[in-house]
């Protein structure tokens, strides 16, 4: 049995005779924690696009335990467990985290996805609901309209969104982003406590919370595969030191 559950060969995905995409050949052990590394514009969200269904690429193949993927609607994606957030925040604002969550937790466990039901009919619902709350550090807004939630807040929610649909990969575009400084840590704690069962590839431009989160690190410049590594590897390797220092920003 391979160890390998998810995988691409040689993944292109050209916009008009631009390779956003340049023959990338990734492979993400089950359980990994593995983040996405590379400068504004390296392809990163496309590659992350072309994993979830978001985009065909122009050719490659997408490989989830081992079966080729590449031709497979989004929805579908999901079901066999291949989950994401999006690097910009995609909730419900007139909805609560506990309505949202019920959403999906009623989704899951094939229960109408009427919300009194949801919530009313079923024990199950409440009792996952509560659970993913509290490990979402999201009980105490549990019944505040999402529009009204701190801006962490609501990407802790969107992160217990994914993770409600029983991911087997879950994805995070740049689960910070946009997220003031002192509320970040608290994302990547929930982040480094999430099941060891789950595949987590992170998006991240934060370099100390990227090392802090991951085992290994894959850099992508100009749409491809630069460098793959352990942390120390890649924290050290001057290749990747020299592509971020000529960057704006660190990270
Ligand atoms: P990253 O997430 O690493 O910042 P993206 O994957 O968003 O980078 O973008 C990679 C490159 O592909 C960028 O130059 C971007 O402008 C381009 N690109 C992304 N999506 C499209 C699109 N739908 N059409 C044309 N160009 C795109
Ligand atoms: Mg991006």
């Amino acid at each position: 049995m391979s160890n390998i559950v998810l995988e691409t060969k040689n993944l292109v995905k050209r916009f008009g005779g631009f390779a956003a995409t340049n023959d990338v050949s990734l492979k993400v052990e089950k359980g990994a924690r593995q983040a996405l590394i590379g400068p504004n514009g390296a392809g990163k969200t496309t590659l992350i696009n072309l994993l979830t269904g978001v985009l065909e690429p122009t050719s490659g193949t997408v490989i989830l335990n081992g079966e080729d993927i590449t031709k497979l609607p989004s929805h579908q994606r999901v079901h066999r467990g291949i989950v994401r957030t999006f690097q910009i925040n995609q909730l419900f604002n007139e909805m609560t985290p506990l309505q949202s969550l019920a959403l999906v937790v009623s989704n899951q466990l094939g229960i109408s996805a009427r919300l009194w039901q949801a919530l009313g009919r079923d024990p199950r619902v409440g009792e996952r609901c509560d659970v993913l709350l509290n490990q979402f550090h999201l009980d105490d807004v549990q019944d505040q309209k999402v529009a009204l939630l701190a801006y962490g807040k609501r990407r802790q929610l969107e992160i217990a969104t994914a993770l409600a649909c029983a991911p087997k990969v879950l994805l995070l575009d740049e689960p910070v982003a946009g997220v003031p400084e002192g509320e970040r840590q608290e994302i990547f704690d929930i982040v480094n406590a999430l099941p060891a069962e789950v595949t987590v590839l992170l998006i991240e431009h934060d370099m100390d919370l990227v090392f802090n989160f991951a085992k290994t690190v894959s850099v992508l410049v100009n749409g491809a595969l630069f460098a793959e590594g352990d942390v120390k590897s890649i924290s050290t390797d001057p290749r990747v030191k020299a592509v971020y220092l000529g960057e704006g920003h660190h990270g």
